[in-house]
C-alpha cells in the first residue's frame, strides 16, 4: 500500500498529536493535572520505569498533554522528535548545558533575542565556555569563526528587533564540514513559514509563548529533532525540572490550531503596514524582509514561505518621539510580549533588549527610536490607520 503523503501545515496544526483515543472519548486533549501514574503490575511499572513500555511514571519526566504538544510541533517541524519546557529560555539554556563542556567553543550572532545574549555574555564564561558573536549578516565572518573549531553554531532569523536574516542552509553546511552541531530558534518564522531541519540545521527550538500559543496567555518552550539528540536533551531536562506545565500545554495545543491562519494573515498585515510605513514622512527606516529594500530580502524568499508577523521602524527624533507615539496607538498593546492575536509595539528599550544597557544597544546597531511592531489578525485597514493617526501630530 502507498504510504499516505504528509498532510500540509495547515491540516497538521489541527490534527497532529491529537490521535487519541483520549478519556472517556473525549474529542479535547484532556488536561491531566495528576503528578503521578499508578501501577498494579510490578513488570508494567519496571518496563514503563526504563521506556520498554509507552505510559508515564512522573509528570516532572513526562505528562499526556504536554507529549501531545510536542508531538504537533514536532510533526510541524518536520522531526521525529521534540521534548517540551516551562519556557523559550528553558529549551535555549537547556539545548546549550546538554552539549556545551568548559572548554568547548560556540560561534553565534551579535543580534539573538537578548535572554540569549545574556547566557553567551554573562553565564557561559563562568563555566569557561568560549564565545564567538559574529556581526549578523557578516557570513564570512561567521564561517571563519566556525572554521577556527566550534562545538555548536547557534543562529536566529528573522532576528529580534531589527529583523535581519541569515543563510541557514549555507552556514549549516559550513557547520556540518566542521563537525558542528547547528541549532536555530524559530521563534519569529514559525513552523509554518521556515523548517529549519529541512535547510540542514540539526536542532530546532521556539518560544511557544510567541506564535505558537498566540494568545499570551500560556508559557512554553520545545526543541526539536532527531530521537538521539532530543534524548540527550530531555534527560538533562527531566534532572534539571525545567517542565512545561500541563495547564500551558494545553493552552499552547490550542492556540496551535490557528498557527497557520494566524501567520499567513499576520504575514499580509505585515507586508501592507511595512509598504505604507515606507512612504511616511515621519518615518526614518522600516526593517521588514518582506521588502525590496531589505539586504537579505533574496535570502528571505528562498527560505521562507511568507515574511512573519513582526517588523519594525525607526521614527525621526530619538527616543522622546517614540514616547508620544507609541500611548497614542490606540490598537496595541504596548507590552514586551509578540505573536500573540493582538498587534503589540514597544521600543528594544523595554522589550527585546531590556537587561541592555543604551550603549550596549548601540554597539549592537539598535538604535532608540526603534518600534517593534507585532502584528495581529486584526483587519489591515484599521491598523493603518492607527498608524497613520498615531504619527499624524509629528512635524
Ligand atoms: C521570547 C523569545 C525567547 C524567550 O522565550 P520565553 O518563552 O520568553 O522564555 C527566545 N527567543 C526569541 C526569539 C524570543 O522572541
Amino acid at each position: 500500500m502507498k504510504k499516505p503523503k504528509e498532510p500540509k501545515s495547515a491540516t497538521l496544526t489541527v490534527w497532529a498529536g491529537e490521535d487519541g483515543p483520549f478519556w472517556e472519548r473525549s474529542t479535547q486533549v484532556p488536561v491531566v493535572h495528576s503528578v503521578s501514574f499508578g501501577y498494579n503490575d510490578m513488570d508494567e511499572w519496571l518496563k514503563t520505569g526504563q521506556g520498554k513500555a509507552s505510559g508515564h511514571i512522573y509528570s516532572r519526566n513526562t505528562n499526556p498533554t504536554v507529549q501531545a504538544f510536542e508531538d504537533k510541533v514536532a510533526r510541524l517541524e518536520g522531526s521525529e522528535a521534540a521534548t517540551g519546557f516551562a519556557s523559550g529560555m528553558a529549551a535555549i539554556s537547556n539545548t546549550f548545558f546538554t552539549f556545551l563542556s568548559p572548554g568547548d567553543r560556540i560561534v553565534s550572532i551579535k543580534d539573538s533575542y537578548g535572554g540569549t545574549n545574556k547566557l553567551f555574555t554573562e553565564f557561559m564564561p563562568r563555566f569557561q565556555i568560549d564565545v564567538a558573536l559574529c556581526d549578523t549578516t557578516d557570513h564570512q565572518a561567521i564561517e571563519t569563526a566556525v572554521a577556527a573549531g566550534c562545538r555548536m553554531l547557534y543562529l536566529e532569523s528573522p532576528t529580534n528587533p531589527t529583523l535581519k536574516v541569515v543563510d541557514i542552509a549555507g552556514l549549516a553546511q559550513k557547520a556540518h564540514e566542521h563537525g558542528a552541531l547547528v541549532v536555530v530558534d524559530n521563534t519569529f518564522a514559525t513552523p509554518i513559514l521556515q523548517n529549519p531541519l529541512a535547510l540542514g540545521a540539526d536542532l530546532v527550538l521556539h518560544s511557544a509563548t510567541k506564535f505558537l500559543g498566540g494568545h499570551a496567555d500560556a508559557l512554553g518552550g520545545v526543541v526539536c529533532g532527531p530521537p538521539e539528540l532530543i534524548t540527550a536533551i530531555y534527560h538533562f531536562r527531566e534532572i534539571n525540572g525545567a517542565a512545561l506545565d500541563p495547564m500551558a500545554a494545553y493552552l499552547l495545543l490550542r492556540g496551535m490550531k490557528t498557527l497557520d491562519i494566524r501567520v499567513h494573515r499576520q504575514s499580509e498585515n505585515a507586508l501592507r503596514i511595512a509598504r505604507h510605513l515606507e512612504s511616511r514622512p515621519q518615518i526614518e527606516q522600516v526593517f521588514y524582509p518582506g521588502l525590496e529594500s531589505h539586504p537579505q530580502h533574496d535570502v528571505a524568499k528562498r527560505q521562507m514561505k511568507a515574511f512573519g508577523g513582526i517588523l519594525s521602524f525607526s521614527i525621526k527624533g530619538g527616543f522622546e518621539t517614540v514616547c508620544q507615539v507609541l500611548p497614542r496607538l490606540r490598537y496595541a498593546h504596548r507590552a514586551a510580549n509578540l505573536g500573540a492575536v493582538e498587534t503589540i509595539a514597544g521600543p528594544p528599550a523595554t522589550t527585546s533588549h531590556v537587561e541592555c544597557t543604551a550603549e550596549e544597544r548601540a554597539a549592537m546597531g539598535i538604535p532608540e527610536n526603534l518600534v517593534r511592531y507585532s502584528v495581529g489578525i486584526e483587519d489591515a485597514d484599521d491598523l493603518i490607520a492607527d498608524l497613520d493617526q498615531a504619527l499624524g501630530g509629528l512635524s
